[in-house]
């Protein structure tokens, strides 16, 4: 049973949960849920200019969320955890190169930079910063929403793989991508390879909130979709291998009606 996808424009940002669904016999041990993907943020002080974006973007079925400033959008950034993030590059409390390393440092998600600066080098420079894709403006708001998709498929498949060790907590939680092991308290994991795509995309962004659905399509690949609740045995079963107490766990928490969040804390390397 495929879940409803609805898209709301405002907050709150993750929701929720309808009440129990009679449709079928394999439905009715759950909740029929509504899951909200995280949103894009624009990032842009042309007020005029971030309605069209906004307009095309939520056309193509994305959520948005708009901030104006360096300031806002850090904050934005921070509360939504979104799933990209399109750039103005000049903004009017700072400068949209060093809020891009900021956002960067946040959290695991794709920017395009949209700006106003066309040389060569300044491409170059943005790159350098960390951005995924540049556009130069006047930007035809249909090639950016084609952008951010591809950007998103990129993102998808080369998230995370280029770092060979990631340490959570001190190093309690140590992923070693290259070996596909997880090791815990310094002991290797006997751990499944769907095991380890799934808490290894969870963990490439502490904090946000994951649907089953993404966690399918990342973890069992598309041609499981609509088994979205073979995930939560696979989180079962997570939970008796890294958490200390799987009813109480540390690591991998329930985001109820949504789907799951990893929230160890990646240590400094
Ligand atoms: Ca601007």
């Amino acid at each position: 049973m495929r879940r409803t996808v609805v898209r709301l424009r405002a907050t709150p940002r993750f929701l929720c949960q309808n009440k129990k669904s009679p449709l079928s016999a394999s439905d009715t041990n759950y909740d029929k849920e509504v899951a909200v993907l995280p949103p894009v943020l624009i990032v842009e002080d042309d007020t005029k200019l971030a309605r069209i974006v906004k307009a095309y973007l939520e056309g193509a079925d994305f959520r948005t969320v708009h901030a104006s400033t360096v300031t806002e959008a850090l904050q934005k950034a921070e509360a939504e955890m979104p799933l990209a993030v399109v750039l103005d590059l000049g903004l009017p409390d700072g400068s949209g190169e060093e809020l891009c390393q900021s956002l960067k440092e946040l959290g695991d998600f794709p920017v395009i930079m949209l700006t106003a600066k066309s040389s060569e080098e300044e491409r170059i420079a943005g790159f350098a910063l960390g951005a995924d894709d540049y556009m130069v403006k006047p930007a035809s708001p249909r090639e950016l929403v084609c952008r951010l998709k591809a950007v998103l498929k990129r993102y998808e498949r080369s998230s995370f793989s280029s770092e060979s060790l990631l340490s959570f907590n001190g190093g309690a939680l140590v992923f070693d991508n290259l070996r596909h092991q997880i090791a815990r308290d310094s002991l290797v994991l006997s751990i499944t390879p769907t095991e380890f795509k799934l808490l290894l995309t969870l963990a490439s962004s502490p904090g946000r909130t994951f649907t089953r659905d993404e966690l399918v399509s990342r973890a069992l690949g598309y041609q499981f979709e609509g088994y979205d609740r073979s995930i939560d045995a696979h989180i079962k079963n997570l939970r008796q291998k890294i958490e200390t107490d799987p009813r109480t766990p540390e690591y991998l928490k329930t985001v109820y009606g949504v789907g799951y969040l990893f929230t160890g804390e990646r240590d400094a390397l």
